[in-house]
């Protein structure tokens, strides 16, 4: 049976920004509130990381194959990864400490040198792009270890991001160093979320932390509970 994860990319860095929102990611994803600028952003999104993926006709779509069973992912795409020489995988699936992450693009060298590409319809870097990069990087090196005790000789080579240079191009950049040294970081932090996540709610009041780095899905409920709880208070005399 394939095992399951409890953390994902997108639940780690809704983590870094507010560990409320993870919370609520985790046990009340139906709060979550999306405008339709926010549904605009993904789809931008979506579309600038086909037009990348198109570039690599040959490449097996993981989510073509098995759709929304998450925790396949990871065993098909060791499956594939072990047994092509040379092959290029979307959203291929990696399992490590809890946490499944979907790599957009990774390409397999008949030498068994991997490079991974994250796709961001950015014109720029951003912090939370390499917070991003860090925690794949954690998971994917770390799985690869494990596929190496099997006898698979799997190693990252690179780790790219891919921009948008703003005239229907890429940029592609190597993080690999960068995201090699937040490994240990990643590690505690990981630590961190699980063991708030078999915790009581945690409480955080309402900050600059809930439009920054992304606006938060939540904030209608956080809203509401926090106008709640000051009509609730008691009354004073002057
Ligand atoms: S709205 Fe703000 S306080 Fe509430 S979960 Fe989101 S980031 Fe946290």
């Amino acid at each position: 049976m394939a095992k399951k994860h409890l953390l994902t990319k997108s639940k780690y860095i809704r983590g870094l920004q507010c560990v409320k929102a993870l919370y609520y990611d985790v046990y009340h994803p139906r709060w979550a509130h999306f405008d339709a600028e926010t549904f605009a952003r993904f789809q931008k999104g979506r579309d600038f990381e086909n037009t990348y993926k198109a570039t690599f006709p040959q490449g097996i779509a993981l989510n073509q194959l098995l759709g929304h069973q998450m925790d396949l992912y990871p065993g098909k795409t060791a499956e594939l990864l072990s047994q092509s020489d040379e092959v290029v995988l979307f959203e291929a699936g990696f399992l490590y400490d809890d946490v499944l992450v979907l790599a957009d693009v990774v390409h397999k060298s008949s030498e068994g040198n991997l490079s991974v590409f994250e796709v961001k319809n950015s014109r720029m870097a951003k912090k939370v792009f390499l917070s991003d990069i860090a925690i794949q990087c954690y998971v994917i090196e770390n799985s690869l270890a494990v596929l190496r005790t099997y006898g698979h000789a799997l190693h990252l080579s690179s780790f790219s991001l891919v921009y948008n240079d703003g005239s229907g191009g890429f940029v592609v950049e190597d993080y690999l160093p960068d995201a090699t040294a937040a490994m240990s970081d990643v590690a505690r932090q990981v630590g961190c979320f699980r063991n708030l996540l078999y915790a009581p709610e945690p409480s955080v009041r309402m900050g600059v932390q809930c439009d920054s780095p992304y606006p938060c899905p939540y904030k209608l409920h956080c809203q509401s509970c926090e106008t709640f709880q000051s009509s609730s208070l008691p009354l004073f005399e002057q």
